[in-house]
């Protein structure tokens, strides 16, 4: 097996290199402990595999100069693959730059056995088919350490006494994010890690968020109460905290109105919110009942009496107003902190689902003062349903908001209708008249008055009556030049 012969291409490595000691705790960068003289370097004892690693594989091509000036530039790519078979397992690793470059580092092991069932994961080779379409690059080079690998297991399984490395075992591995170890669901975390950065961003920059607010907010529940909701109502709820839903603004964007004024009062430019706070007399009626009924739930929900006040008094208030200020003056620190928090989260946002976490400690306090049993479980739960709560709300708004709207539009149709309705009754009382079945003149007995103070229902009914009559007529006319054109015809053949 040439291509598994112990190579370091050691020329290839600048002169000025030295040999240091890795500190591996951190996975995602790698810093360096101290610098190592030769003297030093003990291959003998070779505690963590390091030996037995290197001297299976770790090979360059081009110079190593190039390789690491494309990790500093951010565009070196890695790719590896495993390779399984009779519980034997082997990887394969290449860090290079673009098809075009001739610099790699890569290199092959064995997968140390353990008491973990040795398994393929070979889904990322799924769906690629090089006669279908070409393959990018790092399928490609997917596709290399694939057979690169598979080469290396044969080598294992050909070679008695093949030493493995443990440098790959976990236990010798960490994996730090924001300096918390992160031990299960890699994947989420990694979304989150990356996802996380980018609503903040936008959050912040575009939404006018306060920079500390995004970590005061209560996501957990949140995300509990989202998953509890319908699925149209995850749409809805979705639609309404990006405030993409159908308010004036992007009805007047989509140039589907002419105005972006709300349609209740009229005064104000209608987005998301406004929805929530339109000052329309209708709308704050509406406002304030569910207020009751949010005051109500609290109530039933043994929610702190101080959380109670300091979150109706607030959201009652006409203007925008300060949790921290409604706050009864004898209020425990937990409530207090609960206040700071949601003022710093802003008090319109509540109405997004976004409460403060704080409120679920200071209820945690509150139930354990009492002597309740399962206080944690107790304030996790209270908070997801306040998330619900604050999301029906906005809903009811939405959804009132919505019926007055429609009903105007109907209105206005009914008027455009009603005229059309008006016109054609007109024309069969002045000009359709002989056009009607003998019989069906009867329609016309009541007068052109009586029949235009019918329901537009009963307008369309005696319409449809009207144009019955007139088709039959009509058809049966056609019957008969029909039938006499045939009688001519038979008379002249016979
Ligand atoms: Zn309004």
């Amino acid at each position: 097996m040439p291509t598994f012969a112990p190579s370091h291409h050691c020329t290839q490595i600048p002169p000025d290199c030295v040999p240091v000691k890795v500190n591996k705790m951190n996975a995602s960068n790698v810093i360096i402990e101290s610098e190592l003289s030769s003297k030093t370097i003990n291959f003998n004892h070779d505690t963590h595999g390091e030996k037995t690693f290197f001297k299976h594989e770790a090979t360059t091509k081009g110079t190593m100069h190039q390789i690491v000036s494309m990790k500093e530039a951010g565009t070196a790519m890695a790719a590896s693959d495993g390779s399984v078979k009779h519980g034997i397992g082997s990887a394969s690793w290449i860090i290079t730059g673009n098809a075009n470059l001739t610099s790699e580092y890569q290199g092959s092991h064995g997968v140390p056995p353990s008491h973990a069932p040795m398994t393929s994961h070979r889904a990322e080779l799924y769906g690629i088919d090089e006669k279908k379409r070409p393959l990018t690059w790092p399928e490609k080079l997917n596709c290399r350490m694939d057979k690169k690998a598979k080469q290396m297991r044969e080598y294992i399984c050909t070679t008695p006494h093949y030493e493995y490395s443990t440098i790959h075992l976990q236990h010798q591995w960490t994996l730090l994010m924001h300096g918390k170890i992160v031990s299960q669901d890699i994947g989420t975390a990694i979304k989150n890690h990356h996802y996380l950065k980018i609503m903040s961003d936008h959050l912040i920059n575009n939404k006018m968020y306060h920079p500390m607010a995004l970590q005061l907010i209560h996501w957990d529940a949140i995300e509990k109460a989202t998953l509890e909701l319908p699925h149209f109502r995850q749409i809805w709820a979705t639609k309404f905290v990006s405030g993409f839903c159908g308010v004036a603004e992007k009805m007047n964007e989509r140039q589907q109105w002419e105005s972006n004024l709300c349609p209740l009062c009229q005064v104000n430019s209608e987005n998301a919110m406004h929805v929530v706070k339109c000052k329309d007399h209708r709308a704050i009626q509406k406002y304030e009942k569910l207020l009751q009924q949010l005051h109500a739930w609290l109530d039933a929900q043994m929610t702190h009496p101080d959380i109670i006040i300091t979150i109706i008094t607030t959201l009652s208030a006409t203007n925008i107003s300060s949790f921290t200020t409604n706050l009864p003056p004898l209020s425990d620190k937990h409530c207090h902190t609960a206040a700071q928090h949601q003022d710093l989260i802003g008090q319109e946002n509540m109405f997004k689902g976004h409460i403060a976490e704080s409120w679920k400690d200071a209820q945690f306090h509150h139930l354990k003062f009492r002597g309740e049993e399962h206080c944690t479980s107790k304030s996790v739960t209270w908070a997801k349903n306040l998330v619900l709560r604050l999301y029906n709300f906005s809903f009811e708004m939405w959804d009132h908001r919505n019926q007055i709207v429609h009903t105007k539009i109907e209105d206005q149709l009914n008027k455009i209708q009603s005229e059309t309705l008006k016109r054609q009754i007109q024309e069969v009382y002045l000009n359709e008249a002989s056009e009607l079945k003998e019989n069906d003149k009867i329609l016309l007995e009541e007068g052109l008055q009586k029949t235009l103070e019918k329901t537009v229902r009963e307008k369309r009914a005696w319409l449809a009556s009207v144009d019955s009559s007139k088709q039959y007529k009509l058809h049966s006319q056609t019957n008969m030049y029909t039938n006499m054109r045939r009688s001519m015809q038979q008379w002249l053949t016979s």
